[in-house]
């Protein structure tokens, strides 16, 4: 059956690529996936490479996206960058609430929905990472932690903004130790996750909303995952960092 949201595929390449290398991988992505329709497709390299990334992106079906921003229009803030400045580079999407910046940069929920809303007031989408620890669900509360993540880090956003939104479900023991989500766990935290939204908005918005899941996917489980009802995409991280194995998981999932 067709799924009725589009998949979308994002790399995270995190603190990884001079620019040189960046561009390297970039010529390679758009050269492995310039017959990509079916999936939107997302690349988010660090802020170094973003002006050399986007030149290269210009005539292409891949957009660009930024890992973090900071909330604010403009200002004293050193070492920070604006969604204005983001928007120079024609950036289209933000990763927002990443476990690592949530863990090492103490991001709160709060936090994390005040970039949110100013990500959408400079029309950039959000793409807002959810996901509890190891910890958390094995004591069984999963669910308690995605309720609180998704309901505070989405607050205040109006019916059309969390249309422009995508949730990534990255749960934290998946991320960067090679062990994913089954699909059954997955699907449940989909799930849960979309019964959240229609509780919050209403079902029209819970059928659409696109939900990625995020955590050591790679070539070989992303058919698995990609398939699942309610799993709209992949947030990759690792994987995303060589060209065969980002454009696998794009192939694979089709
Ligand atoms: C991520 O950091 O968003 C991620 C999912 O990483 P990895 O794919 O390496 O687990």
């Amino acid at each position: 059956m067709e799924k009725e949201r589009k998949l979308i595929i994002a790399g995270n390449w995190k603190m990884n690529k001079t620019v040189a290398e960046a561009v390297d991988l970039v010529k390679g992505l758009k050269l492995e996936l310039a017959g990509v329709k079916e999936v939107d497709l997302v690349v988010c390299p660090p802020f170094t490479a973003l002006c050399e990334v986007s030149k290269l992106l210009l005539d292409s079906n891949i957009r660009l996206g930024a890992q973090n921003m900071n909330e604010n229009p403009a200002g004293a803030y050193t070492g920070e960058i604006a969604a204005f400045m983001l928007k120079e580079f024609s950036v289209r999407y933000v990763i927002l609430g990443h476990s690592e910046r949530r863990t090492y940069f103490g991001e709160t929920d709060e936090w994390v929905a005040r970039k949110a809303r100013a990500a959408h007031a400079a029309a950039l989408k959000p793409i807002v990472c959810v996901g509890e620890t190891l910890e958390e669900r094995e004591q069984g509360r999963t669910e308690a932690v995605l309720e609180r993540q998704v309901r505070g880090s989405l607050a205040g956003l109006t019916r059309e903004q969390i249309l422009e939104t995508i949730i990534a479900y990255e749960p934290v023991w998946a991320i960067g130790t090679g062990r994913n989500a089954t699909p059954e766990q997955a699907q449940q935290a989909h799930a849960f996750i979309r019964g959240l939204l229609a509780g919050m908005y209403d079902d029209a918005v819970a059928r659409r909303v696109r939900i990625q899941y995020g955590g050591s996917v790679k070539p070989s489980n992303a058919r698995d995952l990609m398939c699942l009802p309610d799993v709209d995409g992949a947030l990759v991280g690792g994987a995303s960092l060589e060209v065969r194995s980002f454009a696998d998981i794009v192939k694979n999932s089709i």
